[in-house]
């Protein structure tokens, strides 16, 4: 058996591609060959991502299921096939259960837990007929918990056991459904709240590896668990953490 990480002619979706985690996974599914739709709210950087890249932006609020359902429907139209979607569009958020709003809970469910639900529902019957793969961008905060994450945590934790459930429900027309969970990593998200020393000593003094990821560096296990090489991994979530959840 030949297992390669070719991606020729193969249809990618990436939510959230504009900017960070996303934008690093478009640049390294379009390096290996796939077509890349750029799926993000900001209609001005996606657009010249998807241009350099060769590949399409469509906008879509990934809160909004009748938009999900739009860009896989229109993805389709444009080349005929799905074969993965990362489901990666996300959003922080730092509040205590005794700070959160019921408007920042609501929120944050609905882009980073209902989003991913929502992708993984649409593009279902089109990787059916591909034998492709869905990958979830979830953290390290779905892993374990942390002070000041309250619904990001859930949501994450959400996002975790979805993926498992997902897994085993698709698994039968070999379908593999797998996520991420980074730990910290420099991206627009995360810089603002890296620039404050202190918490970057926190969040160095939390990582065995003793620093941040780059964006690359989750982009590169993102084209491997999506690509053959890994044609016997499914329902895994995995950290690419550093070693934060290691102790
Ligand atoms: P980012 O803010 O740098 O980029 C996120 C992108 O998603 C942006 O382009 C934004 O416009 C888009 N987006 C936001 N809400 C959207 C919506 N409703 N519909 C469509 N697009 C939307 O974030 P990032 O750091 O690259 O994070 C990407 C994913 O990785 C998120 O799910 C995040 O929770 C997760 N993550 C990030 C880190 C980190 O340290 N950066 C760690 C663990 C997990």
């Amino acid at each position: 058996m030949v297992f390669d990480m070719n991606f020729d002619g193969k249809t990618v979706i990436i939510t959230g591609g504009s900017k960070g985690i996303g934008k690093a996974m478009a640049k390294k599914f379009s390096e290996y060959g796939a077509n890349v739709v750029v799926a993000d709210l900001d209609e001005e950087k996606g657009k010249k991502l998807a241009s350099e890249i060769d590949g399409v932006f469509i906008g879509c609020d990934v809160s909004e299921k009748e938009q999900v359902d739009e860009l896989v429907d229109k993805t389709v139209e444009k080349f005929g096939s799905l074969d993965v979607i990362v489901n990666n569009a996300g959003i922080g958020s730092m509040s205590t259960i005794e700070d959160m709003s019921h408007e920042e809970w609501k929120n944050i469910i609905s882009v980073d837990l209902d989003g991913v639900m929502y992708g993984c529902k649409a593009a279902a019957p089109h990787l059916k007929k591909s034998e492709g793969c869905i990958l979830n961008i979830a953290s390290i905060y779905g892993l374990v918990g942390d002070v000041g994450a309250t619904a990001y945590n859930a949501a994450k934790g959400g996002v975790v056991n979805l993926t498992r459930s997902v897994a085993d429900d698709l698994a039968q027309y070999n379908v593999r459904v797998n996520s991420i969970c980074p730990g910290f990593v420099r991206t627009p998200m995360t810089e603002e709240a890296l620039g404050d020393d202190e918490f970057k000593s926190y969040v160095e003094s939390m990582t065995p590896l003793g620093r941040v990821a780059e964006p690359e560096e989750i982009a590169e296990v993102a084209v491997f668990i999506s690509s053959d090489k890994a044609s016997y991994v499914t329902g895994v979530n995995l950290p690419v953490d550093g070693g934060w959840t290691s102790h």
